[in-house]
């Protein structure tokens, strides 16, 4: 059992003036697996002291020792990838091979921020006029626990490209993945106060960050609302805002597509970190006329589904986190049921066998109409909603019919078509033929699934101020 019992601030592990302890519950036999002592207000106010009076040197630090800093990061979480893995794994119920992946993509991220901070342009002449963009300031990085560090990394390597100082509060849930990260950026010998981490409630020490008047920007992901409370709470200081937020991203598959490569594709986005990601497919727009085909092809790609032990390299459905987020899906399931669609595969209840932990059944419903709410609202789970359509007109008009617009599938036989449905749909992101990612385009959402975008030189301005300069002759 391990007991994470410091937190890091100015440059040191210390023992939190909170005094809470919370149980570390491992989602997949829900036996304690460690405890975490939280940190309070006053924890957090000294570590945006702390980051405060960094700011006064690290904001003007070069170009060159910034992206010294990020070259020592990417070392660090290279020569300790397998323990980020394994720990995520571990802390949440993570499938192996999604923890995986995440790991290496924080590396690929650091290298696409070390990149873009070589070519930005701090001074630009506009006009007649010089735009300099300075460092917001000290920045408080707010983030869920279904892909902790990744969201730490992105958030983390941008505020350092940028000059910015930032106090982190990661879930109270990920204790253990923080305290392997936060060695991570100790080891990176950058000068105490610029990353704090702070384990703790969201009410407690989130609120504080978003009241605080020296913290300049709140970069946020999790839910749509608590983005909304943070969004309202940070106006009154005028803090600056990147939301993340939750997100029912459609894919569609056109009538040209080839069903029997595009459906299981369909699938396995839609159970994209056990269902537990905002970007996860969760609305499959399938021709109207093509149902039972997709269906009988959607039967036999879910035998490869392999639900278990997230440690198992072949799974890809493991435990949802939390038993409440277990009990959220079997709600949903129920509502899925009541609203009359059709239960394809899956279901309530656990998995044969898999009884002690918060495993949930891989559920598809199909005939699904996209005005019930299994179509309409966020359920944090592998539960696939297929809704027929009856040509690419109405499947854009199902698309958009949401409040949010994180991401979007497309999957055709051509790609000048795919352009041209992908161009009409209202989403940060829009992937053609599979699922992807991109280090350097931007990512956030349209509607109600955020504000503000993250990644490359998107992502790098939402830490900068412009300041124009003008001259008279
Ligand atoms: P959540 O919104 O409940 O919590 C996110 C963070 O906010 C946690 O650290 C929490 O402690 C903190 N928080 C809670 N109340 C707060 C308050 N009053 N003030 C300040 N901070 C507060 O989300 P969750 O359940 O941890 O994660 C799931 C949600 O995150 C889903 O809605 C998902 O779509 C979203 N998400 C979005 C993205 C994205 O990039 N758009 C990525 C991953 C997850």
């Amino acid at each position: 059992m391990k007991a994470i019992n410091k937190i890091y601030s100015n440059g040191e592990f210390l023992t939190p003036h909170g005094k809470e302890i919370l149980d570390i519950i491992s989602p997949t036999t829900n036996q304690k697996i460690g405890e975490v002592t939280l940190g309070d207000e006053v924890d957090t106010q000294n570590a945006i002291s702390a980051a405060k009076e960094a700011f006064q040197t690290f904001s003007k630090t070069t170009r060159e020792e910034r992206i010294g800093y990020l070259e020592k990061l990417q070392s660090v979480i290279n020569r300790r990838e397998k323990e980020l893995t394994d720990i995520m794994v571990e802390e949440y119920g993570g499938t192996f091979q999604f923890c995986a992946m995440v790991t290496q993509n924080m590396i690929h991220d650091i290298n696409a921020m070390i990149d873009t901070l070589k070519d930005f342009a701090f001074e630009q002449a506009v006009g007649s006029s010089k735009v300099f963009y300075q460092p917001i300031g000290v920045v408080g990085i707010i983030i869920p626990w279904n892909m902790s560090n990744g969201f730490i990394i992105t958030k983390l390597s941008t505020a350092i490209a940028a000059g910015c100082t930032a106090v982190i509060k990661p879930s109270e849930m990920s204790a253990q993945q923080t305290q392997v990260i936060a060695e991570c950026f100790h080891e990176t010998g950058l000068p105490k106060g610029v990353v704090n981490f702070i384990n703790g409630l969201g009410d407690v020490v989130g609120a504080e960050m978003t009241r605080n008047p020296d913290i300049s920007k709140i970069a946020f992901t999790g839910s749509t609302a608590v983005g909304k409370m943070i969004a309202k709470g940070a106006v009154d200081s005028m803090k600056r805002i990147t939301l993340e937020l939750g997100g029912k991203s459609p894919n569609i598959i056109l009538d040209d597509a080839n069903l029997e490569v595009a459906i299981p594709t369909a699938i396995f986005a839609a159970y994209l970190n056990s269902g537990q990601a905002c970007a996860a497919a969760t609305r499959l727009l399938v021709p109207e006329n093509k149902l039972d085909e997709v269906n009988a092809i959607a039967k036999v790609a879910m035998q490869n589904i392999k639900v278990g032990n997230p440690k198992n390299a072949d799974t890809v459905v493991g435990p949802m986190v939390s038993r409440k987020q277990y009990e959220r899906v079997q709600d949903y399931i129920r509502i899925g049921l009541e609203e009359g669609a059709t239960l394809l595969v899956g279901g309530e209840g656990k998995p044969e066998g898999l009884e002690a932990g918060n495993f949930v059944r891989p559920t598809i419903f199909t005939n699904v109409n996209n005005d019930m709410r299994i179509a309409q609202e966020e359920i944090f789970g592998p539960v696939l909603s297929i809704i027929p359509y009856k040509n690419e007109d109405d499947a854009v008009t199902i698309a958009n019919d949401t409040h949010y617009g994180l991401a979007a599938y497309v999957s055709s036989g051509s790609k000048e078509r795919a352009y041209r449905v992908a161009a009409r749909i209202d989403a940060g992101r829009v992937c053609i033929n599979g699922i992807s990612h991109d280090s350097k385009a931007p990512f956030g959402g349209f509607k109600q699934s955020g504000i503000g975008r993250e990644y490359g030189i998107f992502g790098l301005e939402e830490y900068l101020e412009p300041k124009a300069i003008l001259e008279s002759l």
